[in-house]
C-alpha cells in the first residue's frame, strides 16, 4: 500500500471504540492494557511486556503462536495500540505473519502520535543494532484518540518533544519559533493547541515519507540526531529522547564545523527548555564502533544530516574517519 493513502483519523471523527470488534486482534502493552482496560473490553487483546528490551524476536514468536492459536487469518486486522514499540511490533508481525496481514494503529505516546506510527517502517533489534530487522509497508489506518495521553508518564511527554523539536529544526523554522515561547507544562494545559501541534507533525512527517517512502534522499532528514542517538541509546539504556536530544546537539556542532550553521546554542537552548540533555560522556570507541554499523552507512562515509540553518536540514556525506575525529575531539 502507497503511504498516500494511509488515512490518518484525528479525534474529532472517531474514538477508539469505533474500532471494528469482529476479525480484529489489538496489540498493546501491559501498562496500557492496565491503566485503559475498559478500552480493550470485548476486543482479543494480545498484551506484550512494556519497554524497548522486547522489542526482539522471541516477542515476534509468540505473537505469532497466539494468532494461529487463536485461528487468525488473511482476513484478520491487527491493531497495535500503544508507542513505537507495540507499533513497531504490530507492523512487522502483521507484515509477515501469513505473508501479510492488514494492520493498522492507535498511537498512545506523543511520541507514536508525531513520529514512529507514521511512514510504515516497522521491526525489531538485535542485540545493540535498533531496528536492524524490519519491513517498510503502509498501516491501513492511523487512529489518534488523545484520550491516552491522559496517563502518559513525564519522561514520555520528552521523548515526543524530542521529535518535534528535530521536526522544526528540519524543516520548520516557525514551528521552532513556536516552541521557543512554550514549554511541556504549557502543551500539557492548552489542550487544543497541543492537538493543533501533534496534527501538524504528523502531517509534516506523512508529507516527507509520502514523497519518499524507501528513504532514497529527503526521508533520510528525519534522521536528524539520530545516528548518533541510536548508537548510544541501547548501549547506555537512555530512552530514545533523551539519546536523539544528544544526538542533535552533537549533530549541531558538526553542521557549525562544515556548513558554518550559527544557531547551535538556539537548539540546545529549547532541548533544555524541553527538559531534555543535550551532553553526555561516553565510550568513544565502543559508541563509533556501533555508528558506523549504521544501517544509514555506506563503505567508508556516512549521510549524517545536518543543519545549515534552523528550519533546513542537510543530508551530509562525511568520511568515517572525519566522524571518528570530530567525535573524539568532542
Ligand atoms: P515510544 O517508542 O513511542 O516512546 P514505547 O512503546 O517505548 O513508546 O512506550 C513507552 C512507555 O510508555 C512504555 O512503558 C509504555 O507502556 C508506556 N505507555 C505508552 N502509552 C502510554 C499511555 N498512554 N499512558 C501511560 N503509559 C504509556
Ligand atoms: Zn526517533
Amino acid at each position: 500500500m502507497n503511504t498516500n493513502h494511509t488515512k490518518i483519523t484525528f479525534p474529532h471523527n472517531a474514538g477508539f471504540s469505533s474500532l471494528q470488534k469482529r476479525n480484529t486482534v489489538l496489540i498493546t502493552d501491559e501498562n496500557i492494557y492496565a491503566l485503559h482496560s475498559k478500552k480493550f473490553k470485548n476486543y482479543q487483546t494480545i498484551v506484550l511486556k512494556a519497554g524497548e528490551q522486547y522489542k526482539i524476536q522471541p516477542t515476534v514468536d509468540n505473537i505469532i503462536e497466539q494468532l494461529i492459536d487463536s485461528g487468525a487469518n488473511k482476513t484478520t486486522t491487527l491493531i497495535g495500540v500503544g508507542g513505537g514499540v507495540v507499533t513497531d511490533i504490530t507492523g512487522y508481525v502483521a507484515s509477515i505473519y501469513m505473508r501479510g496481514i492488514n494492520f493498522g494503529f492507535v498511537p498512545t505516546t506523543l511520541l507514536a502520535l508525531v513520529d514512529a506510527s507514521i511512514g510504515g517502517k516497522n521491526g525489531i533489534d538485535v542485540g545493540p543494532y535498533k531496528n536492524m530487522i524490519g519491513t517498510i509497508n503502509q498501516p491501513e489506518f492511523i487512529l489518534h484518540d488523545y484520550s491516552f495521553l491522559t496517563t502518559l508518564p513525564k519522561v514520555e511527554w520528552q521523548n515526543g518533544f524530542a521529535e518535534i523539536i528535530k521536526h522544526a529544526c528540519i524543516k520548520d523554522a516557525s514551528m521552532f519559533n513556536e516552541l521557543q515561547s512554550h514549554s511541556v507544562a504549557y502543551y500539557q494545559k492548552k489542550k487544543q493547541l497541543l492537538y493543533v501541534l501533534i496534527e501538524k507533525n504528523a502531517i509534516l512527517k506523512t508529507t516527507i515519507v509520502a514523497k519518499d517512502v524507501n528513504e532514497n534522499g529527503e526521508r533520510k532528514l528525519l534522521n536528524f540526531g539520530h545516528t548518533l542517538g541510536h548508537a548510544l541509546e541501547n548501549q547506555y539504556c537512555l530512552s530514545h529522547g533523551h539519546a536523539i536530544s544528544i544526538g542533535m546537539s552533537f549533530a549541531c556542532e558538526l553542521s557549525e564545523k562544515i556548513w558554518g550553521f550559527k544557531q547551535t546554542n538556539s537548539v540546545i537552548g529549547l532541548l533544555q527548555q524541553y527538559e531534555l540533555p543535550t551532553r553526555m560522556s561516553f565510550d568513544k570507541e565502543k559508541v563509533f564502533n556501533v555508528l558506523k554499523m549504521d544501517k544509514k552507512s555506506e563503505i567508508n562515509a556516512i549521510k549524517y544530516i545536518l543543519l545549515k540553518k534552523i528550519g533546513k536540514g542537510i543530508i551530509t556525506e562525511i568520511d568515517l574517519r572525519e566522524i571518528e575525529n570530530f567525535l573524539a575531539s568532542y
